[in-house]
This record gives C-alpha cells, sequence and structure tokens, in this order.
C-alpha cells in the first residue's frame, strides 16, 4: 500500500529548486512516487498517512568515505599528535581483528543519523563488507583498496553481485600504492565505468615524500620494508596524480589538505570531486583542507566521516556541523547539503537512486536536525 509521509518542509536537493513548505511524499514500495505540497497530493490520495511533524526532509545522506573495517578502533586512537604518530599507533593496534559488535554498532549509527548511503574503504576484507552493508539495506560502494607493489592478473575486484551496492576500486596513497598498481587500479575502474577513490595530499610528510625530501614516515615505511626503491616523483601530490592519470570526472580525490592555488585548479579541470574529511584531519592533526578555495572553486565537494579511528563518530551531520562552524565567510545551506547527498551520490555512482528526493528514487529521506538549522 502506498504511503504518505507529510513534513513542515522537504529539502529535495534538485538544482534550484526551492525547500518546499508543508510537504508530503508519496512512497510505493520503497521508491518515491509522487514529491509536492501537501495540499495538492493529499486529495487524490489513498493509503497509510504518517505525520512527521515539524521537521524538514532531506535527501538520504551520503557519507564518501569511510572504513568499516576500522569500526572496532573507536576511541583508541591518539588524537591530535600528526600523522606519523597515528600511523606508528595503528599499526600497534589489531586492526584487522574484525568485531562483529562494532561493525554492528557502526551501521547502526549509521542507519540513525540519517546516513542512506557510503562509500566505503576495504584494505582486506572487501566481501565481507558489502555482505555487511548488503544486510543492513544501506545502499553502498565498497571500494576495494589497491595498496602495495602486484597488480593483480585479472581483476582487482572479487566477485559479487548484490542488490544494495557494488564494488569499485581505489588506491590507497600515491606513497603506498606502487604507480603500476595505482595505474592498473583507474585502468580498471574506468574500463567498468566505476568510480575511483584515492587518499591525496592528506599531510604534510606525503609532500615530502613526493618531493624527495626527508620525512619521518618515509623512515617509517622504509623501516618497515616499503618503499625501499621509491623514486621521488618530485612533484606535488595533486601533480603527481595528474600526471598518473589517475585524476578526471570520475575520481574522488579524498582529503585533499595539502595543496596549492594551481593543484585546486588542476584538480578542477581535470573534473574530478573532491571530499573532504574535516573531522578526520583535526583529529590526527594534519591540518586544515583550504575549505573556501575549494568550496569556490566549482571543484564538487563531499564529505566523509573516514573512519572511527580517526573521528568520534561516523554522523555526517556532526561532519556538516563542525564544517560550518569553522567555515570563513559564506557557505549555504544548499551548498552544505549538497556535499552529503547530491553530489557523493553522483560520483558513487547513484545518482540515478539516492542524492535528490524525486519520483523515481529510493524512498530513503533523513531529517535536518536542528543543529544545522541552527547554522543558517
Ligand atoms: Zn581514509
Amino acid at each position: 500500500m502506498p504511503e504518505l509521509f507529510r513534513a513542515a518542509k522537504a529539502a529535495t536537493m534538485i538544482p534550484g529548486a526551492p525547500v518546499i513548505e508543508d510537504a508530503a511524499i508519496i512512497a510505493h514500495q520503497g521508491i518515491i512516487q509522487e514529491i509536492g505540497r501537501h495540499a495538492d497530493l493529499r486529495s487524490s490520495f489513498s493509503g497509510t498517512v504518517t505525520d512527521l511533524g515539524d521537521v524538514t526532509l532531506a535527501p538520504g545522506l551520503v557519507n564518501a568515505h569511510s572504513h568499516l573495517e576500522l569500526a572496532h578502533l573507536r576511541g583508541k586512537c591518539p588524537r591530535g599528535a600528526g600523522f606519523v604518530t597515528w600511523v606508528e599507533d595503528l599499526l600497534k593496534q589489531p586492526i584487522f581483528d574484525l568485531d562483529q559488535t562494532a561493525l554492528d554498532e557502526a551501521v547502526t549509527e549509521l542507519k540513525r543519523t540519517g546516513t542512506a548511503m557510503v562509500g566505503d574503504i576495504a584494505t582486506r576484507f572487501a566481501k565481507k563488507m558489502a555482505g555487511v552493508l548488503e544486510a543492513s539495506g544501506l545502499s553502498f560502494a565498497v571500494f576495494v583498496e589497491a595498496i602495495g607493489e602486484t597488480v593483480p592478473k585479472k581483476t582487482f575486484l572479487p566477485k559479487g553481485e548484490f542488490e544494495h551496492g557494488t564494488f569499485s576500486v581505489a588506491g590507497h596513497s600515491l606513497y603506498t600504492t606502487h604507480v603500476d598498481v595505482l595505474r592498473a587500479a583507474k585502468a580498471e575502474a574506468r574500463q567498468r565505468s566505476l568510480p575511483f577513490s584515492l587518499h591525496l595530499a592528506e599531510h604534510d610528510d606525503e609532500v615530502a615524500i613526493m618531493a624527495g625530501e626527508p620525512s619521518a614516515f618515509l623512515d617509517l615505511l622504509q623501516g618497515r620494508g616499503r618503499l625501499l626503491d621509491f623514486a621521488p616523483p618530485k612533484k606535488r601530490p595533486v601533480e603527481q596524480a595528474a600526471a598518473l592519470g589517475l585524476l578526471d570526472e570520475t575520481t574522488l580525490a579524498v582529503h585533499c589538505v595539502r595543496v596549492t592555488d594551481e593543484d585546486i585548479e588542476t584538480v578542477r579541470e581535470s573534473g574530478a570531486t573532491v571530499c573532504l574529511c574535516p573531522r578526520s584531519n583535526e583529529f590526527i592533526g594534519v591540518g586544515r583542507a583550504p575549505w573556501e578555495k575549494w568550496a569556490a572553486s566549482g571543484v564538487p565537494l563531499c564529505l566523509g566521516t573516514d573512519s572511527a579511528a580517526s573521528n568520534d563518530d561516523l554522523d555526517l551531520w556532526n561532519e556538516a556541523v563542525y564544517l560550518k562552524k569553522n567555515f570563513n565567510g559564506g557557505l549555504g545551506f544548499d551548498d552544505l547539503l549538497a556535499m552529503v547527498t547530491r553530489t557523493p551520490a553522483r560520483i558513487l555512482g547513484a545518482g540515478r537512486k539516492l542524492g535528490t528526493l524525486e519520483p523515481g528514487k529510493l524512498a530513503a529521506f533523513s531529517m535536518v536536525p536542528d543543529k544545522i538549522y541552527e547554522l543558517f
């Protein structure tokens, strides 16, 4: 039976569309049939009516960057000590001891806080993560992360078909993934028309390693037998990513903290989308991305919580609150909401089912919390 949801307002996030006052959404079998003013839709409707009251509906949120594999490390990693210390500590933790209870709690938290989809990075357990997300009903892109020096013979992706999501391909970073592996990973993503994700320009050590300058992090990696024959490209991270052909309109570049004006222009020209993870950057202590420049550049922007090892929670609304509170200058309601709905849905390949409230899309909506409204 169709259901009608009535709410004080609905922000459809359709570009240019105004917020609907006294709104109604009619949904059937999980799909939006109609959305508009309650006064216009109620007369011809017969079915279940749910009055949600004085709330603003928005599309279900899309968290563009998480690592559910690390759900069990919440509260266990050092805060504000810098990237090298954070990684040193992480390497002492039982990183790959998955904890089903922590995973279940993470998924429950995502759903409770209005998240409809995640772009989740899986370093080792892609099949397991896709299984957990499929069972949860959340939509997902599980990025199988390429790291190290081995190009797989056939594919980076495990077998598996899902109702609610897909596998995709990610490179870990320019300094932990061999250039041949990065190129192959991007090539596979392109060939399969899948999004490609890459941690890019996250911290100063990444800049130093690329430039061939001394770096405590390079020492750490080489002490573990990694990057022993690494030849620094003598480029900035964004320049190197562009030179390797990793940046295009299906690439999601994550973090982009250590960038110059020229780098921002390079990303803009490439058509890539940037995922900012402001609270993760603050937690680890790598500094702050030039959000205002990114916002002014016209580069499509998303927000991600990153993992529980570098954030207090996986509540994407809290990520948006943090960004807005610390943003210098104007950042409009629509621009902020686009970063957690329309833009990430598109780059994660789910623009046809999520990202806006309109007929034919999933009836997956969130409610804009007061903590957001209070900021405008
Ligand atoms: Zn990450």
